[in-house]
């Protein structure tokens, strides 16, 4: 039978890394779809298409030839060949996201994509805004990870060269954009099991997602 787990939640709670540490812990595959946005992002951004020009970027989307990895250990994606695990995390790419993401042929495009990625893969993790709403409703575990706007930020520019102030700035813009459009991809699943990783370290969280499945 096919395991499906879906891992919802704003940026910084936490997602990627235990997303990762899940899939590997139960021999699973791993899908970021927040790196597939990215990734389409990176190739409106090559082609200098204007972030208002919502034709050309679902134009840019049907065109270009996206491919994912699903190992945990080693998640990697190129864009029309070319591999942008390292350009899809910049500045420049993280600000622009949410524009492109906002764009509804986008989403129809991605989200096929993701259901045909799960569809292939006997147990699968798949983090993202609206996986357990619009991508895998009948998710056999839903899971939304919260934290603190405080700790998220922390987190985050832990992890770039960006100062916290800029960061919870960045953060806090992306969460009201990615919040505020039509489709609302940071609503929560009625089914999802809340869990707020503010206190709790990556490992407990891990630990308890690994108990609910062995239930
Ligand atoms: O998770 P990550 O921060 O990499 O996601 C980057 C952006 O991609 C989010 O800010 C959001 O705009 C978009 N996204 C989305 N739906 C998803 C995953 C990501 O709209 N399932």
């Amino acid at each position: 039978r096919q395991l499906v787990i879906a891992v919802d939640g704003p940026s910084g709670s936490g997602k990627s890394t235990i997303s990762r540490r899940v899939a590997q812990a139960i021999d699973a595959r791993y899908l970021d779809t927040g790196a597939m946005y990215r990734a389409v992002t990176y190739a409106v951004l090559r082609d200098n298409v204007d972030l208002g020009d919502a034709v050309k970027i679902a134009a840019v989307a049907e065109g270009v030839e996206l491919t994912i990895g699903t190992d945990p250990a080693t998640p990697h994606i190129s864009v029309d060949g070319i591999g942008v695990d390292r350009e899809i995390r910049g500045a420049e790419v993280t600000s622009a996201v949410s524009a492109v993401s906002a764009v509804p042929a986008v989403r129809r495009l991605l989200v096929d994509r993701q259901r045909a990625i799960i569809a292939e893969s006997e147990r699968i993790v798949v983090e993202g805004r609206d996986i357990g709403t619009v991508v895998a409703p009948d998710a056999d575990l839903k899971v939304y990870l919260t934290a603190d706007a405080e700790e998220r930020a922390r987190r985050r520019s832990s992890e770039n060269a960006a100062s916290q102030a800029a960061t919870a700035a960045d953060l806090a813009r992306r969460d009201r954009l990615d919040s505020t459009r039509a489709a609302d991809p940071l609503r929560q699943a009625d089914d999802a099991v809340v869990l707020d990783t503010t206190e709790l370290g990556i490992d407990e969280v891990v630990e308890r997602l690994r108990q609910m499945l062995d239930k």
